[in-house]
């Protein structure tokens, strides 16, 4: 009781209410050792992807949120070249982000050679409008945009996959959780430029918390796996809904959610690195490294500590390999028990049936690692109690229809890894209210 009441109080001083204005990305290495870290090597302090920039009457623009675009020069009349940002790292170099906005381009046929890696068609926004994959046509393939505006389309932002900044990313969270009295928000810490760092609880909080499942997810980890993002929104959508889903799941559980780990890298328009050229994902044996990481670190050791142990732990990625599905990595023996691999593929197959959009095609599994992740921070101090995988979103096609997958996709899928809660606990039927209705689930 002392526990808790010492951690309401420490939460009670942090709390804040949303304001409006508020390669291949494969890891496959998750269990080898050739990534070990060697020591800091910092980015620069510079920020060269931030580009503003104007040639035959059109200003390029990367100076915002989630910007990014190293260099564009002109190579013929409409004709452009753009070079992206590389990260460098202390794992290496990393480049799949890209973001920029164009000034100036009503009535105009222009093509720009860049070269982008491996998603086939990045996405475009007109104006204000929203953000679309680009056609065949607009890009033909992955080195070439070819793209016409109208006379009335003055501006046009271009994006790796549908992009969320560190500011979008927190107003988003701010619409929904204004929209319920069931979520609190935090600012658990600062990033190392001093960004706040988020959660979000939620709960039914006319219940009471004994015996409450505490389940446990934060996205964002690495800078440009916007998927994460949008899986994230869609989870919290999930759990504050008023509908007979959202309260069952409230009712039973209590949710913690952490919308953006990684906020100076995906501030600065980086594709994995925070702005020191540290990865975030890899500091689970030197916490007190990165802040961010500190600021989790602390949380998971409190909670675990006090009366609503985390008991499912979601760790929100994005890939860019050639994968038909999304998939998480599924942590086998003998770095794991037996047990611990069944009950992840327990809650893997409770996702498979809260969702049509994921069937689990592209299964994939890896020795976890001794230290450097969550989940092995989990596994060694908690063994079987936490069930801990990374989830990974991808940027290609989807299941259903083989058609391009959208934004609006990764909420629902992050929709179904709610839901998935109820089976994965077989949380007891709550009975029906009027209020609420029945669902056919
Ligand atoms: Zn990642």
């Amino acid at each position: 009781v002392v526990q808790r009441v010492l951690l309401i109080l420490a939460f009670a001083v942090f709390v804040v209410h949303p304001r409006a204005e508020s390669e291949y990305d494969l890891e496959p290495q998750r269990g080898s050792r050739q990534l070990r870290r060697q020591h800091p090597r910092y980015a620069q302090s510079a920020t060269p992807q931030k580009l503003t920039k104007t040639l035959q009457g059109i200003l390029f623009d990367s100076d915002y949120d989630n910007g990014s675009l190293l260099d564009i020069q002109e190579t013929g009349t409409d004709q452009f070249a753009a070079d992206l940002y590389t990260d460098s790292g202390e794992l290496g170099t990393a480049r799949y982000w890209l973001r920029f906005r164009m000034t100036g381009v009503a009535g105009r046929s222009i093509r720009i050679a860049i070269s982008h890696g491996r998603n086939p068609r990045p996405v475009i926004r007109m104006g204000d409008g929203p953000w679309r994959r680009m056609t065949a046509d607009e890009a033909p393939d992955l080195n070439t945009l070819a793209l016409s505006f109208g006379a009335d389309t003055d501006i046009a932002e271009v994006a790796f996959f549908f992009p969320m900044g560190y500011a979008e990313t927190l107003r988003a969270v701010g619409d929904i959780v204004r929209r319920t009295d069931s979520a609190t928000t935090f600012v658990i810490g600062k990033s190392s430029q001093g960004r706040d760092l988020w959660m979000v609880r939620v709960t039914d909080s006319t219940v009471s918390d004994v015996g409450k499942h505490r389940v446990w997810i934060h996205a964002r980890a690495h800078a440009g796996e916007s998927t994460a993002s949008y899986a994230m929104l869609g989870f919290l959508l999930q759990i504050t809904d008023d509908s007979y889903l959202g309260h069952w799941l409230r009712h039973y559980c209590i949710f913690t959610v952490v919308p953006i780990l990684n906020c100076d890298g995906t501030y600065l328009g980086h594709t994995r690195w925070d702005s020191r050229g540290i990865d975030p994902e890899r500091e689970w044996d030197t916490p007190d490294r990165t802040p961010e990481v500190a600021s989790l670190h602390s949380l998971v050791n409190q909670f675990m500590a006090g009366p609503n142990p985390i008991e499912v732990s979601l760790n929100l990625h994005s890939t860019q390999g050639n994968y038909t599905d999304t998939f998480f990595f599924k942590h086998l023996y003998p770095s794991v028990s037996h047990e611990f691999e069944a009950i992840q593929q327990r809650y893997i197959e409770a996702f498979r049936n809260s969702t049509p959009l994921f069937d689990n095609r592209s299964p994939q599994t890896s020795q976890l690692d001794d230290d450097q992740f969550i989940e092995s921070y989990y596994w060694n101090h908690w063994r079987e109690n936490v069930m801990a995988m990374t989830y990974e979103g991808h940027f290609l096609r989807r299941i259903t229809d083989n058609e391009y997958i959208t934004d609006e996709d990764y909420m629902e899928l992050g929709r179904g890894l709610a839901i998935a809660v109820i089976e994965y606990f077989d949380l007891p039927i709550l009975p029906p209210s009027e209020r609420w209705g029945w669902v056919l689930y």
